[in-house]
């Protein structure tokens, strides 16, 4: 039985040959096409859609958005931290201030490694200088020990980011080196 057919008709009937519902002709139709067409074959093996540019420029927005969220969370951690810096509350920065690099590290990567220091120690400066957390204000050594305190526990939420990472992370950082470089 001769039932050749174009790379249009065969994706129209890939799922239902895959659900299991098209007819016994079809099917061997679709699987006489895909011997013969690799593109076709690739959708019938399950593979994307060869000529599809969208789902990267959808992943990259979405990961933009994830990245402003990380961002404003780490932020966020941090003026808290620092809010806690002359209270009894200052050992909740043994969890916040990791929190803050993880999220810097999902939003910067390795960079964060620079970023999130310099973030915190402007941060640190201004609201210092500003008196916002307390009426008593750190002197210079204070500050700057406080500021590495706190730096000290960011970096280890960072590697601890970046060994899960690359832990469990394998299979995806290949591709997603790609993108990024
Ligand atoms: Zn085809």
């Amino acid at each position: 039985m001769s039932n050749e057919i174009n790379c249009e008709i065969c994706r129209d009937l890939i799922p239902l040959v895959k659900d299991g519902v098209a007819s016994a002709d079809s099917e061997a139709a679709v699987r006489q096409h895909t011997s013969g067409c690799s593109e076709c074959a690739g959708l019938f093996d399950g593979e994307a859609v060869p000529n599809a540019p969208e789902p990267p420029k959808v992943l990259k927005r979405v990961k933009r958005w994830l990245n402003c969220i990380y961002i404003v969370l780490m932020v966020l951690g941090l003026y808290v931290g620092l809010s806690v810096t002359s209270s009894i509350d200052l050992f909740y920065n043994v969890l916040i201030m990791p929190v803050a690099g993880v999220l810097g590290y999902l939003a910067f990567r390795w960079k964060s490694v620079f970023i999130v220091p310099v973030i915190l120690l402007v941060m640190n400066i201004i609201t210092n200088a500003l008196g916002l957390f307390s009426a008593e204000r750190l002197g210079f050594s204070e500050l700057m020990m406080w500021t590495i305190i706190y730096i000290l526990f960011i970096a280890a939420g960072i590697v601890i980011a970046m060994l899960f990472r690359f832990a469990f992370g394998k299979h995806s950082s290949g591709k997603e080196s790609k993108n990024e470089r």
